[in-house]
């Protein structure tokens, strides 16, 4: 018994069943299931709410959205090994988990979720931050989900949540702030994780707000803002010189100095000349 559910302890889980970390896949697992409960207390509406779980691994956290009373959970793992281990909690918790043994990069987990849905995951950060660059930039919103509860490496949490003129703005805080509210709601050491990571954690909260904060098109925003930021040191007429001939123009025209440089521009410029870019 691990206290939260009737399931053995997440060591023996690990042990029975062969789990060593591998680090091909980011794996670094959170064993304490009074955690993994209070990062599932921070995902909105729960009991009436279908989650997406990404990359559940032995199931902490799938245990912790469960035994905090998630209406069903659909998890989604790359790692073949820990499909029995997930097994075991979906006869523990008939009818409420469904997992599938898949690349979550190229599952479409909709065809399984019934909304309200929400999201959450702890995951390796690269496919955590592409993954979450492509829930905030369909082309419609509002999106499919209406919350991410999100598992990133500290730094990245800070850059979700940095404001304009720090060091940490840019591509992630835009595109998060233009259209949810995004916090920090914990921060976990590196020994909350077997093995423990170099680095610090931090859950940050997502809610998708009803429309974006200023109208622009997302692939446009989406591809500016990338070009703006990677040689964010340049002067923004440099930096965006392929985004269209009279870009200069264009800066202006959104109220932007064509000699500014992107750490200097809010969302709200951004968003002004994203559509400045639309024209013909
Ligand atoms: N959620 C578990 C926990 O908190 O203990 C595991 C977290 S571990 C940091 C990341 C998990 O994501 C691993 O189980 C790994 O196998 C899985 N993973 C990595 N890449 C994935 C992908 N592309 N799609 C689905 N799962 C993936």
């Amino acid at each position: 018994m691990s206290g939260i559910d009737t399931l053995p302890p997440l060591r023996e889980v690990i042990q029975t069943h062969g789990l060593s970390a591998r680090k091909s896949l980011g794996q670094n697992f959170l064993l304490d299931l009074n955690l993994t409960a209070k990062i599932a207390r921070n995902v909105a509406d729960l009991p009436n709410s279908d989650v997406l779980e990404i990359g559940p691994g032995p199931g902490g956290l799938t245990r912790g959205l469960l035994a905090e009373g998630a209406r069903k959970v659909l998890a989604i793992e790359k790692d073949t090994r820990c499909m029995p281990a997930l097994a075991e909690i979906a006869a523990a918790y008939p009818g409420r988990l469904e997992a599938i043994n898949g690349d979550a990069l190229e599952v479409d987990p909709l065809a399984h979720l019934t909304p309200p849905i929400q999201i959450a995951a702890n995951l390796p950060y690269n496919v955590g931050t592409e993954l979450l660059v492509r829930w905030l930039t369909p082309r419609d919103w509002p999106p499919f989900w209406q919350s991410l509860t999100l598992m990133f490496q500290k730094e990245v949490a800070e850059r979700i949540i940095a404001a304009p003129g720090s060091k940490a703005y840019g591509r992630l805080a835009l595109l998060a702030q233009w259209r949810a509210d995004a916090r920090i709601v914990m921060h976990l050491p590196p020994e909350a994780f077997s093995p423990p990571p170099k680095v610090h954690s931090a859950v940050v909260h997502l809610t998708a707000l009803p429309e974006p904060r200023f109208e622009a098109d997302a692939a446009i925003l989406s591809r500016i803002v990338a070009a703006a930021f990677n040689q964010r040191r340049k002067m923004l007429r440099a930096a965006l010189k392929g985004q269209a001939p009279d870009i200069q123009d264009r800066l202006l025209a959104a109220g932007i100095a064509p000699t500014e440089r992107a750490e200097q521009v809010s969302l709200e410029q951004f968003c002004a000349l994203a559509r400045e870019i639309a024209k013909p």
